[in-house]
């Protein structure tokens, strides 16, 4: 590293300048390639393009576009990206020149979905099904595979004529490239299959040929799958002579990705340690000598500085953390690390909304993928604002409306702000919450916001403050039992043991299989190990990071629950239904492992000293348990509402507190936020 006596004295390995083939980057920070469905969107080119450049503003070096297929098998949906033609260079090019002006390069993204894709012309190396899929490919003939690799590397050419100053190649999560190189998903005969040297023909003949027909200074990036997470992937030696190959076939860098999508090891979800996956980059840098990139579950400038000065890899790759805050690299440059807006890794509005046909956006910051809806304007004329409730919808709607120049005092009745952020930050993985909690205390004080804990605000002293409008984000109350018994002793709620850490017997019922009842069984198995988390994390998981087994995977090591636990509900529904579907199934799989007892359609009864009396298709049972936590939802806390109606004060409720039904943090955000901004 050259200069970096001159570099920036907070992150400076991070946001020193490395040269990439015949170009220059001006930092090390990589926004990685994200779905983000807003192709589907109104106004689709403004919005990618107002997406893009800003968080090129915000200084990341290098974007990379989401995935562009180079021709109709490949798409990943009817509908979805594709550049096979000139006649969509108009649509490329406002994007390209947006990054451009804001001092940052661009690369388009070439994928192809192969078994993956979601429409009737599905395609593979050969016709095995992915277990994520139920349509199954259709062998590409040997003609077809040639004229595969043609299209790639035309698709490159399209977009050089767009302006891109280079292409990142998909060869990871399982996509076509990856589906060739791995006996997995490849049992061809004929020069395309068999061997190793075989396999890995299709990747090198697409670097290689966009090396050759592009000009020398435009970028190839090729994204190895650095560990396959799947029975009858790569084994790290294959996958070293595949990054070697790479870099002998002319890519300029090597970016990583981690596990196929099919594979059934959590890759960038909240219960993945951060930095996970960095010895899968580390272990190919050692072997290759273009410049490589970290990637996954890197959300804080302090995980890519240490990456990178440690040498585990040269830059870093964020795609959610960018999505959470555009302004990323700027403020790490700035020495404002603690403003940044970290993402938790939670998946609920950015792939849970890809996976249910909506737009992406995030949790932490519902502006991204919508930055052409939301005007910050200054307000002329401050107003006098009270908010009562300082959790997430509440210092949503502090910070956005300060920021705007309003005063804003808000009351809160307990110790400290964050309100149900407070229980979320206990429960075993979710820690990152602990940031989110973090820079809305840090925007409030920035902000001037002005803060009064052990504060039970009423409507009366409200209306004597004289407050021109008052907002009520007093949030929810956990939803009691109306059953006989509810208030045995043996009846807890899911605040009792979060919040109040009551002791909890060995033998629990839980009521409600909503997102709190799993987090509470999660909670109430988890036993310390005495490993690192990350270690921990690779045994729970059955990762192998020697990558000596092929794929990476073994068998997890099972541990005895801490508890036997049985959850119920009222519908008869398949059990976690209600959770996240890109985190459900960690959950789901995880108390299955624990041999967590599940009672669907199941009417309760009564509670006494023998336990929970509960009935199923009639037949009524009775459950001996030590303790039953009630984890059955929520209603709205608004008591406040009708005395500030009575007292004509102006207010607006949000949040919980106007609706509890499956509130969860992304409402409550997303509601004061717009509030915050429109008021
Ligand atoms: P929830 O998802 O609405 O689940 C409530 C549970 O209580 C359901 O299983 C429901 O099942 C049961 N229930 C509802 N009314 C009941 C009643 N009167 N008596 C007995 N049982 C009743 O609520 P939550 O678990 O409290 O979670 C709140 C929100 O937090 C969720 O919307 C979720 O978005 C979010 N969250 C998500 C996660 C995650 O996905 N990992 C984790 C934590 C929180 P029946 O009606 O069938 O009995
Ligand atoms: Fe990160 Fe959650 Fe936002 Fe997705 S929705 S970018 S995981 S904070």
């Amino acid at each position: 590293m050259s200069n970096l006596a001159s570099a920036n004295k907070h992150f400076p390995h991070m946001l020193s300048p490395i040269r990439v083939g015949k170009q220059t980057l001006r930092n090390r920070v990589i926004m990685g390639s994200m779905h983000t469905r807003l192709e589907h969107a109104d106004r689709p080119i403004e919005r990618e393009a107002a997406f893009y450049s800003a968080r090129a503003r915000g200084g990341a070096a290098l974007i990379i576009t989401s995935g562009y297929s180079p021709n109709e098998d490949g798409r990943l949906e009817e509908g979805a990206h594709i550049f096979n033609s000139e006649d969509v260079l108009p649509n490329h090019r406002p994007i390209v020149e947006a990054v451009h002006r804001e001092n940052s390069k661009i690369l388009l993204q070439i994928l192809h979905s192969g078994r993956y894709a979601k429409h009737d012309r599905i395609v593979g190396p050969s016709t095995i099904r992915s277990p994520i899929n139920p349509r199954a490919p259709r062998q590409l003939s040997s003609e077809e595979v040639l004229q595969t690799i043609e299209d790639f590397v035309s698709c490159a050419e399209l977009a050089a004529k767009a302006g891109y100053d280079g292409v990142e190649l998909m060869g990871s999560e399982g996509y076509l490239i990856n589906q060739f190189t791995a006996p997995r998903t490849n049992n061809r005969t004929d020069e395309w299959g068999g061997s190793f040297e075989n396999r890995i023909k299709f990747p090198l003949a697409i670097v290689r040929g966009v090396r050759e027909r592009l000009p020398a200074d435009f970028i190839v990036m090729y994204r190895i799958s650095a560990t396959d997470l799947v029975e009858g992937g790569l084994t790290g030696e294959e996958i070293v002579k595949l990054a070697q190959e790479v870099e002998r076939a002319g890519a300029d860098i090597l970016n990583t990705g981690v596990g196929w999508h099919e594979a059934r090891v959590p890759t960038i979800a909240y219960q993945v340690p951060r930095a996970a996956w960095a010895f899968a980059a580390s272990r190919l840098k050692k072997h290759i000598s273009i410049p490589i990139v970290a990637s996954n579950r890197i959300n804080m400038p302090e995980v890519a500085e240490n990456l990178i000065s440690d040498g585990s890899a040269d830059l870093v790759s964020m795609a959610r953390p960018m999505l959470a805050d555009p302004e990323f690299v700027n403020k790490a440059a700035a020495g404002r690390a603690n403003e940044i807006n970290t993402c938790i890794a939670c998946n609920q509005a950015c792939l849970d909304y890809i996976f249910s046909d909506r737009i992406a956006t995030c949790l932490v910051n519902p502006e991204a993928c919508y930055e052409l809806d939301y005007k910050k304007e200054p307000v002329s004329t401050a107003r006098k604002l009270a908010v009562v409730g300082s959790g997430p919808a509440g210092m949503a709607f502090a910070v956005s409306a300060a920021s705007r120049g309003h005063t804003v005092t808000m009351y809160e009745s307990d110790a400290a702000v964050g309100g149900q952020l407070n229980l979320a930050r206990k429960i075993p993985h979710k820690t990152e919450f602990n940031e989110m909690l973090r820079h809305f205390r840090t925007r409030m004080e920035l902000t001037g916001v002005e803060i009064r804990l052990n504060e039970i605000a009423n409507a009366e002293q409200l209306k004597k403050q004289g407050y021109d409008h008052v907002v009520i984000a007093t949030g929810i109350k956990p939803r009691k039992l109306n059953i006989e018994g509810a208030d045995h002793p043996s009846v807890l709620s899911y605040i009792d043991v979060l919040q109040n850490r009551k002791p909890v017997g060995k033998r629990v019922a839980i009521i409600g299989m909503g997102g709190i009842g799993y987090d509470i069984a999660e909670l109430l198995n988890h036993k310390e190990s005495g490993l690192s988390p990350l270690e921990a994390f690779y045994e729970e998981w059955g990762v192998d990071p020697t990558i000596v087994i092929p794929g990476g995977v073994k068998e997890p090591v099972e541990h005895p629950p801490a508890r036997t636990i049985t959850m119920f509900q009222r519908t008869p529904s398949k059990p976690g239904s209600r959770l996240g579907i890109s985190t459900g199934w960690i959950l789901r799989s995880q108390l299955k492992r624990w041999n967590v007892g599940m009672i669907s359609g199941a009417t309760y009864k009564k509670i006494d000293d023998n336990g929970l009396h509960y009935s199923v298709d009639n037949i009524t049972k009775v459950l001996a348990v030590d303790n039953i936590v009630v984890c059955a939802g929520q209603e709205s806390n608004n008591d406040l509402v009708e005395a500030l109606v009575r007292l004509d004060v102006p207010h607006t409720v949000i949040g919980g507190a106007k609706l509890a039904g499956e509130l969860d943090a992304l409402r409550a955000v997303k509601d004061g936020t717009q509030l915050g901004y429109s008021v």
